[in-house]
């Protein structure tokens, strides 16, 4: 046997910020160092479970999978010992020596800011590994890939200061040792009821059972004793598990140390025969804004484990729901391909769709409070839903929450059901603005009519609000109209107010036929309105036409829009409408009322073609 060269290498410089960073941020949490590398064995057995379906020769029955953990107080060591799926020598290289995610960066950062929670964060990063350095002086990890020689073990060293060190070995078993060399001041970590109680803290969900080494004193004997349940807790009946139970496993299943808000658990059997554990988080994922976030549901079939995230059983709108589904119907070596195109997929789809739904209406009537939390954390990611699944639209929108003119504040509470349930007597259609901010959705002058009438407006703002509103056509009955574009409804409401001819002056009369002049290549029509109160005149667009805040995400998006063609509309009432009525100077007249057409594209787009144009000519008619 040739003597086996060790090589040396280094971290990657973002592991080397990170382990200094984790050293010198978590003392205070030190413990949490068993709980991920507990996790990561439970993981290596989980994947070597897997693998063993399609391979049998991986997994022998006669064996027991499992996590052992031992400690050597002479030389205050602790190891941790799996015979899962192990690492080879190019494994360690990837695993152990670099961070492949693609958030590290921001991980690092969110560690530097002194308000974040950092035990929080380790968890939910998965950095989970490096964490051993906060005990131990050196980190020797003794592993082999499931299915290699005996001879192609690998030792990886490091005392987590820049460099590491692998070597090949000839290791018996398949699967991954772990032996930490404690520091002086760490000793505690070797004493049994320390282990145990840390043990039964963090990872008393894990399904493998973890044994502990104890020695014998008086018979002079080792053996091993397991220290958690191990049990699968959705097997189980739901009247025996409490809620404790649920949010301690809800946190093992995801990492995240906040409690769930709710839970939904169904065993289903008949035609399709499954049993689901679907969780909403209290609080938005870290990078659930990512394109490429890994959402989705832990898949099992049959209780054996096959997938993280698998994307599948859920919409994307619905991508903040954590869980697991446990199917016997779907075959054990499904594939995310199969996955895909598949008929029993599908369905399970429809099935958690629905559950995910009564869930959240379920939310939403016992506990106002809690729907809150939900809505303001997950409230854009759901406003996806009207676009993505027709099949549900009454459904989802029961659950849409909004900003309206009758409520003091920008936060978003009002169900369409209660703006149904206090509308006006001859109001026909649930109103609603879009714009760029709240603040200017408030303040538009569109609203006047409804807020003299006490009418209550949605005011939406989020930038995903116009394309669902294209989405939602009618609610129990009630059509959507937006208030920036002409509609009958509208009239109708203003209608008391009529435009007396008679009393309609010659000069308003005048002043449109000129102005219609003026503006005939700037506007599709002029004309007079009864809607308006404060403000001398605004823009409409037709009905047919594209919304400005339409038009506004499409040039977001890069692509060419033609330019709006809106109506003009002009408040005859208004003093400053009356004084220009009055003025005799041709151009000064035509001054004025591209000053009023460019005051109310400004107000409608928040932008105008060319704002040195308008600034020019209102300091000229200033200065008079
Ligand atoms: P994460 O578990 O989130 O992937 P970790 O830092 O905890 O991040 O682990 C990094 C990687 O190292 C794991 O994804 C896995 O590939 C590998 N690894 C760690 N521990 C083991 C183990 N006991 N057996 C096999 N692979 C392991
Ligand atoms: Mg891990």
């Amino acid at each position: 046997m040739s003597v086996q060269k060790k090589e040396t290498y280094h971290f990657q410089s973002e592991v080397k910020q990170l382990l200094h960073l984790m050293i010198h941020s978590l003392y205070s949490n030190k413990e949490i160092f068993l709980r991920e590398l507990i996790s990561n064995a439970s993981d290596a057995i989980d994947k070597l479970r897997f693998k063993s379906i399609s391979s049998p020769e991986l997994y022998k029955n006669d064996i027991e999978m499992n996590i052992q953990i031992s400690v050597n107080k002479a030389q205050r060591a602790l190891i941790i010992n799996d015979n899962g799926i192990g690492m080879t020598r190019q494994d360690t290289i990837d695993n152990l020596g670099t961070i492949a995610k693609s958030g590290t960066k921001e991980f690092i950062h969110s560690l530097k800011n002194e308000n974040n929670d950092k035990n929080t964060l380790i968890g939910e990063f998965g950095v989970g590994f490096y964490s051993s350095f906060i005990v131990s002086n050196k980190v020797s990890v003794k592993t082999r890939y499931a299915n290699s020689d005996i001879s192609k073990g690998v030792l990886w060293e490091s005392s987590g200061e820049g460099e590491y060190s692998i070597k090949n070995i000839i290791k018996k078993n398949i699967g991954t040792e772990i032996t930490l060399y404690l520091k002086e001041e760490e000793e505690e970590f070797l004493d049994t009821w320390r282990i145990k109680s840390i043990i039964s803290k963090y990872s008393d969900h894990i399904m493998i059972p973890i044994k502990i080494q104890i020695y014998d004193e008086k018979n002079k004997t080792y053996s091993w004793e397991q220290i958690n349940t191990a049990k699968a807790l959705w097997t189980l009946n739901k009247s025996s598990i409490t809620e404790k139970e649920y949010k301690d496993f809800y946190k093992h299943l995801t990492n995240d140390q906040n409690n769930p808000l709710t839970w939904s658990h169904n065993r289903v059997e008949g035609k399709q025969e499954y049993i689901s554990l679907l969780f909403i988080p209290e609080k938005a994922d870290w990078d659930i804004w990512n394109r490429d976030n890994k959402h989705g549901l832990k898949l099992y079939v049959k209780r054996v484990y096959i997938m993280d995230n698998s994307h599948e059983f859920l919409p994307n709108y619905l991508r903040f729901i954590r869980g697991l589904i446990d199917s016997n119907d779907l075959p054990l070596n499904v594939s995310r391909e199969i996955l895909q195109d598949n008929r029993i997929t599908r369905n399970l789809k429809q099935a958690l769709i629905k559950k995910s739904l009564n869930m959240l209406e379920k939310l939403a009537k016992n506990n106002t409070e809690k729907y809150q939390t939900f809505w303001n954390q997950f409230g854009l990611i759901f406003k996806e839903g009207p676009a993505e699944d027709n099949k549900n639209i009454n459904k989802i929108a029961n659950l849409l929450r909004f900003a309206s003119t009758k409520n003091k504040n920008s936060e978003q509470t009002l169900s369409l059901q209660e703006y149904i349930s206090t509308m006006h007597e001859k109001q026909e259609k649930i109103y609603y603005i879009t714009a760029d901010s709240y603040i200017s959705a408030k303040n538009s002058p569109h609203l006047e009519l409804f807020n003299k009438k006490d009418i209550n407006v949605l005011l939406l703002s989020d930038r995903i609000d116009e394309w669902m509103m294209n989405y939602l056509v009618e609610f129990e009955g009630k059509k959507f109209q937006s208030i920036s574009k002409e509609d009958i409804s509208l009239n109708a409401l203003a209608e008391e107010k009529k435009i007396n001819n008679h009393e309609l002056k010659t000069e308003i009369i005048d002043f449109l036929k000129k102005a219609k002049n003026i503006l005939k290549n700037d506007v599709k029509e002029v004309r007079l309105t009864n809607r308006l109160t404060e403000t001398p005149c605004m823009v409409i667009s037709d009905s047919n036409e594209m919304t400005t805040q339409m038009a506004k995400l499409f040039s977001a998006a890069g692509q060419t829009v033609p330019e709006i063609k809106y109506i003009f509309e002009i408040n005859p009432e208004h003093n400053l409408i009356k004084k220009i009525c009055s003025i005799k100077d041709e151009d000064q007249f035509k001054k004025w009322i591209y000053l009023l057409l460019d005051q109310s594209l400004l107000s409608e787009k928040g932008t105008l073609k060319n704002p040195h144009k308008f600034i020019a000519r209102m300091n000229q008619l200033l200065m008079q």
